[in-house]
């Protein structure tokens, strides 16, 4: 009954958005709500607006505001966080949810409803207006939590409605799995552990399966069976995982998603969650490892790049979601997976 209002992704804040995986994942142009989205209401552009516009013109996005705010609140804005190079849109008086400027935004921007984004603070203007003009909706948190008294009753109208957004999303999650996928060293173990805790569920890491089924570890079968081989028991144990799995976080080898056959299969799984990290935090996680068969001829720090660069379209192709990393806590980690799916 609700489901016009969901949101395709929540966030902490605007601030908090992997911009750089939705631009590698084909999104080109971000559409913005102002007041308690990106600023308290009614204030000006600060630093840290400047400073998120320069770093998204700098991956390659165009950026549009849309307010339903009037003219001069919203120039006074647009002024504020203009800075040279930024191809920076506004529109005023928007009259979200009307698809009207929504529209108009995306044709300013010169981007599509496939590859544009929205971020907002409400679901019944904003989110609801992204949802019916087709582009994939943000809900974040609004900035500040005090607000005029006309917007506190719509407040209570939103928890309602996340309330039981929540309660779906957690009964569809309970019939299915969730999935951690990405490179050596990207914390599926030790984040799938938690999250496991978190939602009650068992977890599995399709590695031990195969030690286990193997009788040896995972370097040995390397040494002796070679890596086809390794990668044939890979299949069969997500086509195992696929016919009796429930409830179960499932922590993945790293090359698990290289195979096509795998792809389908993981996402048949459950929910697929991409573990992103870069180069850099990998080097520094796996210092002294020796376990890794495959780290082992690629020591040095271009292979570890180029088996990564090769391996993140990859790991993006195959997941629902993406989540960075790095200099991230396990929690914090945690947290913003269970917020996203
Ligand atoms: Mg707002």
């Amino acid at each position: 009954m609700f489901r016009r209002f969901y949101p395709a992704e929540m966030a902490e804040s605007s601030y908090s958005i992997d911009y750089e995986s939705l631009y590698e994942q084909g999104y080109r142009g971000i559409i913005y709500d102002i007041d308690n989205t990106l600023v308290e209401h009614g204030a000006d552009a600060n630093e840290q607006v400047i400073e998120l516009f320069r770093r998204l013109c700098k991956i390659g996005f165009r950026i549009c505001l849309l307010s339903n705010n009037k003219a001069p609140r919203v120039r006074r804005f647009y002024r504020g966080a203009k800075i040279k190079g930024v191809k920076l849109h506004y529109i005023f008086d928007a009259h979200k949810p009307s698809t009207k400027n929504y529209r108009k935004a995306m044709l300013v921007m010169r981007t599509t409803k496939k590859n544009t984004l929205f971020v907002g603070d409400q679901l019944f203007t904003d989110v609801y207006g992204a949802n019916r003009a087709g582009i994939k909706s943000f809900l974040v948190k609004p900035i500040n939590k005090k607000e005029e008294i006309q917007i506190v009753f719509k407040r209570r109208l939103e928890r309602i409605v996340l309330h039981v957004y929540r309660k779906e999303r957690m009964e569809h999650l309970k019939q299915s799995n969730i999935v951690l996928i990405g490179f050596m060293g990207c914390g599926k173990s030790t984040i799938g552990h938690r999250l496991a805790e978190k939602y009650n569920f068992s977890f599995v890491d399709t590695d031990l399966l195969i030690e286990q089924k193997a009788g040896c570890t995972i370097s040995e079968l390397f040494a002796t069976k070679g890596e086809k081989y390794f990668r044939d028991m890979e299949t069969d144990i997500l086509w195992e995982l696929v016919r009796k799995s429930k409830r179960q976080i499932i922590a993945t080898g790293g090359g698990m998603p290289v195979r096509e056959e795998n792809q389908k299969l993981l996402r048949k799984l459950g929910v697929v969650v991409f573990l992103n990290l870069t180069p850099e935090t990998v080097l520094k996680r796996l210092e002294g490892d020796t376990t890794r068969p495959l780290l082992q001829k690629a020591t040095k720090e271009q292979e570890v790049r180029h088996l990564l660069t090769e391996r993140k379209f990859v790991y993006q192709m195959t997941a629902h979601k993406t989540v960075r990393v790095d200099d991230k806590s396990v929690e914090e980690v945690v947290k913003e997976i269970a917020d996203s799916i």
